[in-house]
């Protein structure tokens, strides 16, 4: 029986996680990245490259059945070009879409999915009509390559609006009226080969300086999770999507309001590995290469905590009971996503409070 081969644009943690679940199935991944030392490349082989580099995509084509990436930013025109000898997924054109805030936005608003109001600002003329339509405060970001809070400020006056956009490189940019939500949830689908779809529970999510810090899965409330499911089916469906997409939502008294998508495997989707049938990287990787989708029923409840900027000492989170430790084999530095913890745990009000207490040790080890 031939071994399926899975290329994979970029060797980070979410690169690395998806070789890590592919390898029991007999899947073969390569990657692509510009370091070698990167996360993925314990798991899999490196081809050193810049990601666009045409020759090194080219010999990637070569060796796999069907190439994904890791990363959002992607080029799309690489992407379009490795099309042509070899399946692609998740899908190019939602990826661009995806890489625009502005584009992204409208392609909510096109399958009337909420969103916060927003006005496209391509000229300081531009910032004149935001108060009127917005109201304050507002939210500026960058259309493109804003990611973990980079590339946005939160600004409550005119005068404070136009330095934001000029300190954000006078980039053509997206304002926002700021959502008042009571919590940020996600959803995660997988859809696959045929048009087989699954989705995971809503999961409840908290950032910290616009980086994800914990997620807890799930957050029941079976109209939202069907409201949900319905709008991430679609636009999965109408781009022949193949894969994991995510769609972050503030969850407000009103309703949810879509936020951003990320059409690949998720941060907010990591509890799955431990909290799920098949997490989202096995069905990532099963969807991209026309494989059955694995259930994706919860198994337990479960939180996950992201380690950022410092790693906690390994003896003190193995110790304890429940406690799953992943450590992507970064560098530390600051604001740096080096690993992640999951908890799970029957009893969500207990998983709730030992979610807090792991928060609060981490952040007391890391100083
Ligand atoms: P983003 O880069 O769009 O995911 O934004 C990062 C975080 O900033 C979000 O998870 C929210 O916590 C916050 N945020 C972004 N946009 C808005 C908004 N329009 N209203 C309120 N909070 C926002």
């Amino acid at each position: 029986m031939q071994v399926p081969r899975l290329g994979i644009i970029g060797a980070g943690q979410l690169g690395r996680m998806m070789a890590l679940a592919a390898y029991p199935l007999g899947i073969e991944c390569r990657f692509v990245d510009r370091q070698a030392e990167s996360p993925g490349g314990l798991v899999a082989a490196i081809d050193v490259a810049e990601l666009d580099d045409a020759a090194a995509l080219r010999r990637l084509a070569d060796e796999v059945d069907v190439v994904t990436f890791d990363i959002e930013n992607v080029s799309i025109d690489a992407l379009r070009t490795l099309a042509a000898h070899k399946p692609v997924h998740p899908s190019p054109e939602l990826t661009g879409r995806a890489q625009d805030r502005l584009a992204e936005k409208q392609l909510f608003a096109s399958f009337s999915i909420p969103t916060a109001r927003f006005v496209a600002i391509d000229s300081s003329a531009d910032l004149a009509g935001c108060p009127g339509t917005l109201g304050w405060p507002i939210v500026l970001k960058a259309r493109r390559l804003g990611y973990d809070g980079r590339g946005q400020r939160i600004v409550e006056s005119a005068d404070a609006l136009a330095a934001a956009w000029i300190e954000l490189g006078r980039v053509p940019a997206i304002a926002e009226a700021f959502v008042p939500f009571e919590r940020e949830l996600s959803l995660l689908s997988v859809r696959g080969a045929d048009g087989q779809l699954a989705f995971y529970p809503l999961t409840e999510n908290r950032h910290r300086d616009g980086i994800l810090m914990t997620s807890v899965a799930p957050f029941e409330d079976a109209a939202l999770q069907r409201q949900a499911e319905g709008w991430l089916g679609e636009i999965a469906a109408a781009f022949d999507y193949r894969g994991v997409l995510c769609v972050e939502f503030f969850h407000t008294p009103d309703g949810l309001v879509a936020n951003e998508m990320a059409p690949r495997v998720h941060n907010s989707g990591h509890w799955t590995i431990e909290g799920a049938e098949t997490s989202q990287f096995e069905n990532h990787v099963r969807g991209v290469l026309g494989l059955p989708l694995g259930s994706t029923r919860l198994r337990e409840p479960a939180a996950m905590l992201n380690l950022i900027g410092s790693m906690p000492e390994r003896r003190s989170v193995l110790g304890l009971p429940g406690v799953h430790l992943h450590d992507y084999g970064k560098a530390p530095r600051p604001q740096r996503k080096l690993g992640h913890l999951t908890i799970v745990d029957p009893d969500r009000d207990r998983l709730r409070q030992r979610l807090e207490q792991l928060v609060a040790g981490v952040e007391s080890a890391g100083g």
